[in-house]
């Protein structure tokens, strides 16, 4: 594709980094960013970096990744139910400040010969291009005025994003409860005197602390929640306070949309796809775009490139994601789990972590989750063998619900409720996402019931059942397919 002037409308991490990556593979090409805010103004604390997005943003751009890197912050992770902690090593994982990422990124794009304009809010009408790239973000105007056949979903969790004035231990997810109900932090540090601390709660515990009423002023924070949060988290928060910058309680949106461009338009980052913060991969999405939509536009079908080959990885974390949301939204249901186990259960919430090779990295945690300390390589067959022995008389479930949470979940749930069944089989359809949706629907069965629940699944899934059994989801498992 001949494209000799380009214009980026958004200077976030997605529409910065294209900016440059686009200089450094064409410098004839004119290439501006268009960007509302001033360049040291933005909201919002860390963001992670996983290491295979530090792969890839080295193997695009060394110079970037380097320094991003050494202003980034590394951390191990930590699960945290009063007193019992339950810790993961990740000594691969980066907490970065959201201003130093984009500082860094404005510095390099310039570097590269970029040029930037702050302080105007535009729209793609009116930027003279070839190419007009829209990474305008979550609340995209372009999309929402565009063609894109975009579809928001919206959360029934609440969340508010804040931050500390020093920086915690590691990364943690800890859950209080209050004369209201539960709420749960995932916290995180990023530079040597700060870290993010987002908190999340459900809607009727949100509504009994009375933070639906909160006013809040439009460039302020919902000082009265901050308080009560602060309050709430103070053994772990040290006494320190909790630092708002236009924090205030959000649903979280996932954005999808049928196509990414429409003539001379193409969407990028948030503005194009969303996936919740729990799997921290707004940046890395954003910023993996932008490599691949500077590379495809090489291509004569350029657009349809960056599709064909983006879509693809963003719909498999948009998957992970929303399984991964769902699992935080109905957090509290859990949180009387053992420690250990609570933290398998987190670590397999998505199913993008096999419980063998966790059992690697975290030996100590499977081991406490497990009860055994003589299995760390081969723990899933310890497990599967380990069952308990088979009961007769399980009343049969075989319903197929997307979230287990939601209405059809209720009603499964309140069926076998009134069965009286002192426990449950449920089998459905061999493939992995039924099967993932099935252990937590079985979850679901077994806090409300307290009944035996059986899940059945093909054996070559057996990592994810055992993965199921330890989490506390299913007491126990069959085959299907006879193995086992
Ligand atoms: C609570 C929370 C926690 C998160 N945690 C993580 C994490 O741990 N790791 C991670 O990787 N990501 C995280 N994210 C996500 C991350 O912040 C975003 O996904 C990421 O910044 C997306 O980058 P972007 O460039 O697409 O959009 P943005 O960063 O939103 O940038 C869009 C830019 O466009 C500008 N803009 C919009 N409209 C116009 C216009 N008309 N004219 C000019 N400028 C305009 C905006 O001012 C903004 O600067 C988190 C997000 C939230 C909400």
């Amino acid at each position: 594709m001949q494209v000799r002037r380009v214009a980026v409308l958004g200077g976030g991490p997605g529409g910065l980094y294209a900016a440059r990556l686009l200089k450094l593979a064409d410098p004839a090409c004119a290439v501006t960013v268009h960007e509302q805010g001033e360049p040291d103004a933005t909201f919002g604390f860390g963001v992670g970096l996983a290491a295979g997005t530090q792969r890839k943003l080295e193997a695009a751009d060394p110079d970037t990744l380097r320094e991003i890197v050494a202003t980034g912050y590394r951390h191990d992770m930590t699960m945290q139910v009063g007193s019992d902690v339950a810790r993961v090593h990740n000594d691969r994982l980066v907490g970065v400040a959201r201003t130093e990422l984009l500082a860094i990124l404005q510095r390099h794009a310039e570097k590269a010969g970029v040029e930037l304009e702050f302080g105007c809010r535009r729209t793609v009408a009116e930027l003279d291009a070839d190419v007009v790239i829209a990474a305008d973000g979550v609340s995209s105007a372009t999309r929402e005025d565009g063609p894109f056949g975009s579809r928001i979903e919206t959360g029934r969790g609440l969340y508010l994003w804040c931050g500390t004035d020093f920086p915690l231990d590691d990364a943690v997810f800890a859950p209080v409860t209050t004369e209201h109900g539960v709420f749960v932090t995932h916290a995180y540090p990023y530079s040597g005197g700060r870290s993010t601390f987002l908190v999340e709660t459900d809607e009727a515990t949100w509504r009994r602390a009375g933070f639906d009423t909160a006013d809040v002023p439009p460039d302020g924070s919902d000082e009265i929640s901050l308080r009560y949060l602060q309050e709430a988290f103070a053994p772990l928060l040290r006494g320190r306070p909790l630092i708002g910058n236009r924090t205030r309680w959000l649903r979280f949106r996932t954005v999808r949309c049928d196509r990414w461009s429409d003539g001379r338009t193409v969407l990028l980052g948030d503005a194009a796809h969303t996936a919740h913060y729990s799997i921290g991969s707004g940046t890395k999405l954003a910023m993996e775009d932008a490599i691949a939509l500077v590379e495809a536009l090489r291509e004569p079908e350029a657009f349809a490139t960056y599709e064909r080959v983006r879509r693809p990885a963003v719909e498999r974390l948009q998957e992970l994601s929303r399984r991964s949301q769902l699992w935080w939204e109905s957090f509290a249901a859990r949180q009387h789990l053992p420690v250990a186990q609570l933290m398998v259960a987190y670590m397999s919430r998505a199913g993008n972590v096999p419980l063998e090779r966790f059992a690697i990295t975290s030996p100590d945690v499977v081991a406490a989750a497990i009860g055994r300390h003589d299995e760390a390589a081969g723990v899933v067959d310890g497990v599967l063998e380990r069952q308990p022995v088979p009961r007769g008389g399980l009343a049969p479930i075989d319903d197929v619900v997307v979230d287990p949470w939601d209405v059809a979940g209720d009603a499964v749930v309140a069926r076998a409720q009134a069965s009286g069944a002192a426990g449950f089989r449920l089998t459905g359809p061999a493939d992995r996402g039924a099967l993932l949706t099935r252990l937590d629907l079985a979850e679901r069965i077994r806090l409300a019931t307290h009944g035996f629940v059986e899940v059945d699944g093909p054996a070559e899934l057996r990592d994810d059942l055992a993965a199921g059994l330890v989490s506390g989801r299913a007491d126990r498992v069959t085959f299907s397919e006879g193995g086992a």
